[in-house]
């Protein structure tokens, strides 16, 4: 069985951890550099980015992590995907920069706050999964404005990326450690 470590500094990683046990992957929960020996892959859960990076900083993480990720698979959701971008607007900040995205942060304002959807997923999703609408959880979502030449977008919500597949890497601006759908999950296990 594949272990999948989730950062834990901050937000919401006993939901992720829940949720990847369900898809059938162990768990470890990672708060410091020598966490990250053995496991097969990382989630950054959402949270606040800010408070992630700050974190992250005291705990001398970020190097650590931008080396797991370069040969290890990462699943980044809401304030993990701001984590995962190169470039991070309103305002800027410093990231992981492992996936090629532009987001801005807190983007639907007031609008979406926090709603849950259903969208349809695009096709590349279903078929590696299986079908079905996804229940998505925004909670203070970004946007992603911008998606790299490598990307693959596998869900779109208003006409923006909500889910992305870039080499190894995923990232979606919703909570899928909120719903009973294992989706995203499972297809992240996939990758490991
Ligand atoms: N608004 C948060 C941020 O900018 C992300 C919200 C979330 O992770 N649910 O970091």
């Amino acid at each position: 069985m594949k272990t999948v470590g989730i950062l834990a500094l901050q937000g919401d990683f006993e939901a992720h951890a829940r949720a990847l046990r369900r898809a059938g992957a162990e768990t470890r929960l990672v708060r410091k550099t020598e966490d990250l020996q053995g496991i097969d892959g990382l989630v950054i859960p959402g949270g606040e980015s800010t408070t992630i990076l700050k974190l992250l900083r005291e705990e001398k993480l970020l190097d650590p992590l931008r080396e797991f990720g370069q040969t290890h698979p990462m699943l980044g959701t809401c304030a993990g995907a701001i984590l995962m971008a190169s470039d991070v607007a309103q305002p800027a900040q410093e990231s992981l920069a492992l996936m090629d995205l532009s987001v801005e942060r807190n983007a639907y304002g007031r609008q979406l706050q926090s709603r849950v959807e259903q969208i349809q997923p695009e096709a590349e999703f279903e078929r590696r999964t299986h079908e079905g609408a996804l229940e998505a959880v925004f909670i203070r979502a970004p946007i992603i404005r911008r998606t790299g030449p490598a990307a693959r977008v596998l869900a779109r919500y208003q006409g923006s990326a909500v889910l992305v597949e870039e080499g190894r890497h995923l990232a979606a601006t919703f909570h899928p450690e909120l719903t009973q759908d294992s989706r995203v999950h499972e297809l992240f296990l996939k990758k490991l």
